[in-house]
């Protein structure tokens, strides 16, 4: 007997057929009302440790194909220690084989966040007297989107934003977040940095995403990235109620962490104020080796041909002009910023190396050394 479970937070699988371990068969979900569809996250159950052979088998119909090239799947028996498996994209079937010791078993596309985890980091920062959390609203699904505010109430510091997880299966820029955190909490110098930065950062802007075990889009199948021109209070109040906050507090630096599906390198790309962009680039390149700054979208060095017409962006109303880092940079004069991370092992030098949940938090607190350090 065979038991496979999407059915809690953040999962996303239809089961086809799973008679035996050797032969599982399962779909990959849309969002909810959206056409997404590329996260996956489940558990499969035996009745013994045993190998299992998993084909996800409608990966070729999926929004990012490009994706799943050199692509491997994260599995984890516990939920704390994630590693990768063996996993092979072919005939438009993802296949993962893993020789499981153990009788349960987590599969994901990328290690998991769970809200809870976020929940924990804020109680931990609230007990310094640095920090201010402001809950911004409430959403539907009745989650918290929390405005973490570190300053020293002084009206002319610089202002820096950082806002995670517009797209929720994009799970590496919230630990890249708790990365800052944690830097923040160990930091000797905090009230010295303080004194010149006042510091804002949303860790998950679409939980409700997160929680339903979406790709791309919230609850009610907004893509948050696309309606930062005119957002609506009902069907986007998580990006409503921070823009609010941004033309309250006003910004000088912005950064939007996400996750690219495509490409196996780590790279930022910027808009406004260009000069400020490439220093803040070129530092984490250089203390960081995780980031790179050959890559990117304007050199993605994939090959073109095997790419795909898809986009996650199926609604007719969408404007690609509309994300949070065009807003800022029109809005503001700001330094915005877009940090990719990878969903797939990193390419450097014509070798593959780690990239997991670890290495974003490594990045993340370098991120923070590069912007104090400013
Ligand atoms: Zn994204």
């Amino acid at each position: 007997m065979i038991s496979i479970r999407g059915d809690f937070e953040s999962g996303s699988v239809n089961v086809l057929s799973a008679k035996r371990a050797g032969d599982i068969r399962l779909e990959i979900p849309k969002d909810s009302k959206a056409c997404t569809r590329q996260w996956f996250y489940f558990s499969v159950t035996t009745e013994k440790p045993e190998t299992q052979k998993i084909s996800l088998v409608n990966a070729g119909k999926t929004t990012y194909l490009m994706g799943w090239k050199g692509y491997r799947a994260f599995a984890s028996y516990d939920l704390q220690n994630w590693f990768r498996v063996d996993t092979i994209f072919e005939q438009g079937e993802l296949k993962i084989e893993h020789q499981a010791t153990e009788q349960k078993v987590y599969y994901a596309y990328f290690v998991p966040y769970p809200l809870e985890r976020k929940s924990n980091l804020i109680e931990k920062l609230k007990k310094s007297s640095y920090v201010e959390i402001e809950e911004l609203c409430k959403t539907p699904l009745e989650n918290s989107i929390e405005l973490i505010k570190l300053r020293a109430k002084k009206k002319n510091n610089k202002k820096v934003w950082l806002i995670a997880r517009q797209h929720p299966g994009e799970s590496m820029s919230q630990w890249v977040i708790e990365g800052m955190l944690e830097s923040i909490l160990n930091e000797p110098k905090l009230e010295q940095i303080l004194s010149e930065v006042n510091f804002y950062i949303v860790p998950n802007m679409n939980p409700d995403g997160s929680q339903i075990g979406n790709h791309r889009t919230n609850n009610a199948g907004i893509n948050l990235n696309r309606v930062w021109h005119s957002a609506d209070k009902i069907e986007a109040p998580e990006v409503f109620y921070v823009r609010e906050a941004l033309l309250k507090h006003g910004v000088d630096v912005f950064i939007d962490l996400h996750g690219d599906e495509a490409i196996p390198h780590n790279f930022m790309m910027v808009s406004g104020d260009m000069k400020s962009g490439n220093k803040i680039k070129e530092k984490l390149a250089s203390v960081n080796p995780d980031f790179q700054l050959v890559y990117d979208y304007d050199n993605d060095g994939l090959d073109s041909s095997e790419s795909c017409c898809q986009t996650s962006c199926c609604n007719s109303s969408c404007n690609i002009s509309a994300k949070a880092t065009d807003f800022v940079a029109e809005n503001f004069d700001a330094v915005s910023l877009i940090l990719e991370t990878s969903f797939k092992e990193l390419e450097r030098n014509g070798t593959t190396v780690a990239w997991d949940h670890d290495g974003c938090k490594r990045l993340g607190k370098s991120l923070w050394d590069v912007i104090t350090q400013e």
